[in-house]
């Protein structure tokens, strides 16, 4: 079982910068905070500290106070020294709030927001407090729009330009805009919106960097090395590491969170000797400083590791010190990391009912969160596991869940792309319009002097008159060319609109044109759907770069391997269709296994050496016999889909045809359709199997 994939970015997000937001509140005003003096500052960042080690101690039981108390004592000595103003009551509030949030103590913590509401100029922080809440809770999306109004509101005070001074001068809270863009770059780069949660990531470095914090400029280096990872920019995301491994020296408490990124990141690469190295490193720094939680997601990392080793025991064994934590911090998060851990390693070891029990809990846990890549990750091992086992139903159950949240990925992560591209052009645009703006006064005062100027050129117009009617002539001549060239451009564009630019195929629009133009309302003809298999690992290993050649040539390939009148559609991603209008069931099976062996009969040249590419293909011809029930085109695809799940959860490299579907009537093919693995099984539906190439 291949265990390539795995992406254990939660843990580490729960130890970073841990604050978030959520459903928006009535109203909020943009009130700023008045500013810090210097002697609120070093208050500020005394009490940031305590926080900050807080986190990871395991005295959070009820009735031990600990760092509590040490704020309660610092809060009086500031009431008896009256520095206690305002802001350094909000600061207080602030940190008195995390403190209960770290013990669980939710009510106490959103009483202390709400009261930060009531003050004009704290807004931010009471937002801030109720993003980090929601993200304690798992609840991610909620967490991303509380945190995104805070920033809209502590953004007023830090712009880009003059950040140090406005910083130095307590004008910019630049810790809580640190937490809040954190929080928005979790929530991006969990939603698989990658490009989106470099620029927040980018812009809490920008923060952390001219606060001179080295802590917080090490995490948010740390978390774009993460991002890079994810956009497959391995150089970049290297370098990212290395800076942050470097600006963290000294720092034992930042140096074990980075330690948590770094082994993630090693698993991520399926490199073993670096996991390991990177858990050992952390576990040796959460023992010298008695940080449990930097133990507890060291240990959630061991698991992972000696799954990929195939040790499922010695898995279920390292994950004494994860539950131990949990039993006394509950952490959604942490907690689904291991559930799913702990169900997979059980399906290894066949202990079948414990890993469902396992997996129940997952999905309790789930619920309601918009965490979709660690929910895809999850279900593909899952999924692996169960097939591994033997457990095709259950495999099959993973695997459509999985498709079903890739396709939602893979639209978010062109959207995001898109925004990135759109805020380029916003601040770009900003700078244009400022040009404008001077150009336009440049303009004014010109059109003084000009009027000056007029009463004396009077007799110009007249000359100018003739001119412009001359003009005119020209400019229809030339509105009725521009016509002409519009309408054969339209043509051109309706043509190139329903092509594929990357493979040069037919697209999904030029396959809905042509079945709209089709006489009967009835689908006949067959289609195989064909989808490559695990070409993610392809964009993981080699970049998309290599994952886009691929796809050129698995296009070329299925070209050469049709006949000439049947049709190739890029359907989506890197998946196909092929529609034969007229074939005999042994030509589809002909032509099945043709394009088996045409795309995997040998390796794809690409700049990082020969890859071998195998695809799966469902197939079928319509009416579907022996009944010939009448079926819609879209249902059509439905079932040659159907197929292909079939063909991925056998084992992939083959292809699976319809051969009958014994239904009399369009309730019992509904009925078919919706479990068609069971029926499969029971024999109303037949299929047939045709292996691709092995890969001897
Ligand atoms: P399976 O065998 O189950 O099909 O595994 P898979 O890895 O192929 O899984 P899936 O079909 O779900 O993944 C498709 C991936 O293809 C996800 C997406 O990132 C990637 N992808 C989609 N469109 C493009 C593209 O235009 N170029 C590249 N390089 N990758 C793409
Ligand atoms: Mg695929
Ligand atoms: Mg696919």
């Amino acid at each position: 079982m291949s265990r390539v994939r795995r992406l254990r970015s939660r843990y580490l997000w729960v130890l970073l910068g841990c604050s978030l937001g959520l459903p928006a509140p009535a109203q909020v005003q943009a009130t700023i905070s008045s500013p810090r003096s210097a002697q609120a500052e070093a208050l500020a960042a005394q009490l940031d500290q305590l926080v900050r080690h807080d986190q990871g101690q395991a005295n959070h039981q009820p009735g031990t106070l600990g760092s509590l108390k040490t704020l309660q004592a610092w809060r009086q000595a500031a009431a008896t020294d009256g520095v206690l103003d305002e802001r350094a009551r909000a600061d207080f509030d602030l940190a008195e709030a995390r403190l209960l949030l770290a013990r669980g103590d939710s009510e106490a913590a959103l009483r202390l927001a709400e009261r930060l509401a009531a003050q004009p100029g704290h807004q931010a922080l009471s937002l801030l407090l109720r993003a980090e809440q929601a993200a304690r809770q798992g609840r991610l999306q909620a967490a991303a729009d509380w945190a995104s109004q805070a920033w809209l509101i502590l953004e007023a005070n830090c712009p880009e330009e003059g950040l140090k001074a406005v910083i130095q001068q307590g004008h910019c809270d630049y810790r809580s805009s640190w937490s809040a863009l954190r929080l928005l770059a979790r929530q991006r780069a969990a939603e698989g919106a990658h490009s989106l949660a470099e620029v927040h990531l980018r812009r809490s470095l920008d923060l952390a960097q001219a606060g001179i914090d080295s802590e917080r400029s090490a995490l948010s280096m740390a978390s774009l090395a993460q991002v890079h990872q994810s956009l497959s920019q391995t150089e970049q995301s290297r370098r990212w590491l290395t800076l942050a491994l470097q600006t963290a020296q000294g720092d034992a408490q930042t140096l074990g969170q980075i330690k948590v990124i770094e082994a993630t990141m090693a698993a991520r690469n399926s490199d073993l000797r670096a996991q390991r190295q990177a858990l050992d490193e952390g576990l040796q720094i959460a023992r010298a400083t008695g940080n449990r939680l930097l133990l507890a997601q060291m240990h959630i990392g061991l698991i992972d590791f000696y799954m990929q080793q195939k040790q499922p025991l010695r898995a279920l064994q390292a994950a004494g010190p994860a539950l131990d934590w949990l039993a006394h911090q509950p952490d959604a998060r942490i907690e689904r990391a291991l559930r799913n851990n702990l169900a997979v390693a059980r399906i290894q070891l066949h202990q079948f009912e414990r890993a469902r029990q396992e997996l129940a809990r997952l999905r309790e846990l789930n619920q309601g969160h918009t965490e979709l890549v660690e929910q895809s990750v999850e279900l593909r091992e899952q999924g692996e596991a169960w097939a591994a086992a033997g457990q095709t139903r259950e495999a099959i159950l993973a695997y459509h869940a999985e498709r079903k949240l890739n396709d939602q990925l893979t639209a978010r992560h062109r959207e995001s792309s898109l925004q990135q591209l759109k805020l380029k052009y916003d601040s770009e645009r900003k700078q244009r319009d400022l040009a404008l703006l001077v150009s336009k006064q440049a303009l004014v005062d010109r059109q003084l002097s000009n009027r000056q100027l007029a009463s004396q050129v009077g007799y110009a117009v007249a000359a100018l008159l003739g001119l412009s009617l001359l003009l005119a002539a020209v400019m229809v001549r030339r509105v009725h060319l521009a016509n002409k060239r519009l309408k054969a451009n339209e043509v051109l564009l309706r043509a190139q609109s329903e092509r594929d630019p990357l493979t040069d195929l037919a697209n999904r629009r030029h396959f809905l044109a042509v079945m709209n133009q089709q006489a009967q309302p009835a689908f006949n003809g067959a289609l195989l759907m064909v989808d490559i298999d695990h070409f993610k690992h392809v964009n993981d290993e080699h970049g998309h770069g290599i994952g886009d050649v691929v796809i050129c040539e698995v296009a070329r390939r299925l070209s050469h391997a049709v006949r000439q009148n049947d049709l190739v559609v890029r359907w989506g991603g890197e998946e196909f269709l092929v529609f034969a209008a007229d074939v005999s069931a042994e030509q589809l099976c002909a032509l099945a296994e043709r394009i088996l062996h045409s795309v995997a009969g040998t390796p794809v040249q690409t700049t990082d050496g020969p890859l071998r590419i195998t695809v799966s293909l469902g197939f079928a011809r319509f009416p579907l016999p022996p009944s010939q029930l009448l079926l819609h085109w879209e249902q059509a695809v439905n079932w040659a889909d159907m197929a292909l799940y079939s063909a991925k959860s056998r084992g992939r490299n083959r292809a699976m045809g319809i051969e009958t579907v014994h239904a009399p009537n369009a309730e019992a093919l509904a009925a078919i359709a919706a479990d068609f693995d069971a029926a499969c099984s029971s024999e109303r539906v037949s299929l047939k199997q045709i292996l691709g190439p092995s890969s001897a």
